[in-house]
């Protein structure tokens, strides 16, 4: 076991991080972030931040030499970083199984050679491949392999020709091409794995997308106990083929009733952060845990929770959302991320709303969301047609 006061290593400085090094802090360790952004907000929290590329050799040097364990918070770390690193410390997740979830094609052909219900797709690595593609793949979606988050690097096709387009405008990168299901909801398991195979999942969340952001999440997700014992199944499985330590959040569309793997993420989740508010022990104390050899720590849920996404486009022209609506709600907790810059779409911090009555707290959530300026949901927008009809009472 790796004990506090030791060092951790951290590589990226997003705001997943910053949420481990706040729960590494709080059980005793210190923490070392490295990222090239000088205002990261994990490196404004760390110990130390190592400000350099995930490549460079000094950091990597000083990282290795200081730190017990090394764990990440993205799924585009080189492999390289994490296959030397783990040849002088502890590296969790492996580089291995980050490879595997960095890469949408060998992230596919995973779930297909382990028989896990997956949308179809076909593999596209030059323009001749789109005349060959299976016509029951349209209407589809063309997805580049490797770099693509929140919905970027995706585009919808509804023919050969159009897919042909656009695999001309990601200048010819290979890519997967996948049938667009026509979706009920999404949902997402997160859970955490130690070094011997113990797991500790959090209960199933039903999610709610807008342009491919995460918008909203509810817990425990309103699914049949079907689709809630089947998700935590795969979700355990899915970590353990890929023989997974640390923090993985697996996520799954319902079309027509049916239930299939989406992705996976080597790290913790969007859609666990409710755990931080209503869970015994939250998905970056887990990560702590399982990157340290610690036992994993009671993943219970104690409250119900819905978790808001809070995106730069609330912050109009620059100017502050009104804090005082939320802070005015005691069952809410808002956390923000320290971020410099309020984008379009850039993820600023997120609110959940606690407490024991679930329609009530969608309610409660789904209003200060309107309130503070979060755009009306538009149905054509949105993937999920439960959230719709509450959506539209709570108006
Ligand atoms: P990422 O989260 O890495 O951007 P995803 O593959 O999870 O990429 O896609 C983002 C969102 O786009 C999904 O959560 C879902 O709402 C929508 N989406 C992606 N693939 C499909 C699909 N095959 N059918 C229907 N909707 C999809
Ligand atoms: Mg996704």
């Amino acid at each position: 076991m790796i004990l506090p006061p030791s060092t951790l290593g951290m590589l990226g400085g997003g705001q997943l991080a910053r949420f481990f090094v706040i729960a590494a802090h709080e059980m005793g360790y210190k923490v070392v972030v490295l990222d090239p952004d000088e205002k990261s907000p994990a490196g404004l929290l760390a110990d130390k931040h190592l400000c350099a590329d995930f490549d460079d050799y000094e950091a990597l040097n000083e990282i290795a030499f200081t730190c017990s364990a090394v764990t990440t918070e993205f799924e585009n770390v080189p492999t390289s970083t994490l296959e030397s690193l783990s040849k002088r410390v502890t590296v969790q997740p492996s580089a291995s199984a980050v490879a595997i979830c960095q890469h949408r094609v060998m992230e596919k052909n995973f779930l297909n050679d382990h028989n896990f219900p997956h949308v179809p797709y076909a593999v596209i690595n030059s323009e001749k491949d789109i005349p060959a593609t299976d016509s029951r793949l349209y209407p589809g979606i063309l997805k580049i392999a490797r770099f693509g988050y929140d919905g970027k690097g995706q585009v919808r096709v509804a023919t050969a020709d159009e897919a042909l387009t656009a695999f001309k405008t990601f200048s010819l990168r290979q890519c997967i091409l996948e049938r667009r299901l026509s979706l009920d909801y999404e949902v997402s398991v997160v859970l955490a794995r130690d070094s011997v195979g113990n797991i500790a999942a959090f209960p199933t969340v039903e999610n709610a997308h807008r342009d491919g952001i995460l918008d909203f999440s509810i817990v425990p997700a309103r699914c049949s106990l079907d689709i809630h014992e089947q998700t935590q199944k795969l979700a355990r499985s899915v970590a353990e083929k890929l023989g997974f330590v640390g923090t993985l959040g697996v996520e799954f569309f319902v079309s027509d009733g049916i239930l299939y793997v989406n992705e996976m993420a080597p790290r913790p989740h969007n859609s666990g952060h409710f755990t931080i508010d209503a869970c015994v022990t939250n998905q970056f104390e887990q990560q702590v845990r399982a990157l340290c050899g610690l036992p994993l720590g009671n993943p219970r849920l104690h409250s119900k929770a819905v978790m808001v996404n809070l995106l730069g486009d609330v912050w109009d022209y620059g100017k502050e959302p009104e804090w005082r609506v939320l802070f005015s709600q005691t069952g809410l907790k808002l956390h923000l991320y320290g971020k410099h810059e309020a984008r379009l779409g850039r993820k600023m911090g997120h609110f959940t709303v606690v407490g024991h009555d679930a329609e009530g707290l969608l309610k409660t959530a789904m209003n200060i969301r309107l309130e503070i300026g979060i755009a009306k949901t538009k149905s054509s927008e949105i993937n999920n047609g439960a959230v719709l009809l509450e959506l539209t009472n709570a108006n």
